[in-house]
């Protein structure tokens, strides 16, 4: 693109804040086939509450209080929907041996007890069945909860589930990427019927869940095959090698600095529907050299 195409497209960006970090971010935008959108954060608000506590053969503020010890030493936005929620219960107890199991969960002892907090993977990592709670945790996640599974001595003692609602323009953003004949492909560590469910909400109908951290880059490699442009949209820390990758990373402005400095742009108002407004300005902007 010509140097004033450039600067038009930037400054037109700049005044939604959508922010070009370089010429070649803007001559991207134009060519792109697929957008991937991270869950949390990106199209949901990343402020994940408690909406149901389920219990087997554990009274309810004894789980709450050894799951809230374990996630107390976490800093997954889940553990901290979980610790806030077990706050009213009064002076925590104390976890030792804490280890984080990245994409799965975490694991500490409390009062001598050893607790696993996390998703199926680490259950199942842990050799524990989940018995009566299987059909509570489908009920879940067919609500579009993510279901916490809480493991006491080696048993299943309980489920968290918490709710994470899709940003307000999540929907209208899914759509306007739609009729741009673009893609769009919802990437998440989170299990595959909760990520479902609220794909289905906003619209979406490719989902690719249940990824480890480590391998948001290679789904990411695997939807460039044969040439395709693809966008990746992010806010987590998890997210960043995936921005690296595809052709063009668009960082969430409220997402973490990891996240914003591996970017080629960056939403400042943190708005899905500003992702159909970037690709449209570098749709402009070619139009213009032509
Ligand atoms: P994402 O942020 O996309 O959900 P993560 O890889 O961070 O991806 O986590 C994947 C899944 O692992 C989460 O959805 C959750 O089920 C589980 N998990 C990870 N860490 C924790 C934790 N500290 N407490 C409970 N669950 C966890
Ligand atoms: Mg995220």
């Amino acid at each position: 693109a010509t140097p004033t195409a450039i600067m038009v497209g930037t400054g037109l960006g700049a005044k939604r804040g959508v922010l070009f970090k370089n010429a070649l971010a803007l001559e991207t935008s134009a060519r792109i086939q697929a957008v991937v959108m991270d869950k949390t954060g990106t199209l949901t608000k990343g402020e994940p509450e408690v909406t149901d506590v389920i219990v087997d053969g554990v009274p309810e503020d004894e789980l709450l209080r050894l799951v809230a010890a374990v996630e107390r030493e976490s800093e997954h936005p889940l553990a901290e929907a979980i610790v806030r929620h077990a706050d009213p219960l009064g002076a925590p107890a104390r976890a030792v041996k804490f280890e984080n199991v990245p994409g799965h969960g975490a694991i500490a002892e409390v009062d001598g007890r050893r607790v696993a907090v996390g998703n199926r993977r680490l259950m199942e990592a842990e050799g524990i069945e989940l018995g009566a709670l299987a059909a509570r945790r489908e009920e879940l996640a067919a609500g579009g909860r993510t279901a916490v599974i809480a493991a006491v001595d080696g048993r299943a003692a309980g489920l968290i589930g918490i709710a994470d609602a899709p940003r307000e323009t999540s929907a209208a953003a899914v759509q306007a990427l739609h009729q741009a004949g673009i893609e769009v492909i919802m990437l998440t560590g989170d299990n595959e019927a909760t990520a479902r469910r609220i794909a289905e909400r906003i619209g979406i109908d490719a989902v690719i869940a249940d990824v480890l951290p480590g391998d948001k880059a290679a789904e990411i490699a695997q939807l460039q095959r044969g040439g395709r442009k693809v966008v990746m949209v992010g806010d987590g820390v998890n997210d960043a090698p995936a921005l690296a990758q595809a052709d063009l990373g668009i960082a969430i402005g409220a997402g973490t600095d990891v996240a914003i400095e591996t970017a080629d742009v960056v939403l400042m108002r943190s708005d899905p529907l500003d992702v159909p407004t970037a690709l449209a300005i570098g749709r402009g902007t070619l139009r213009k050299m032509r």
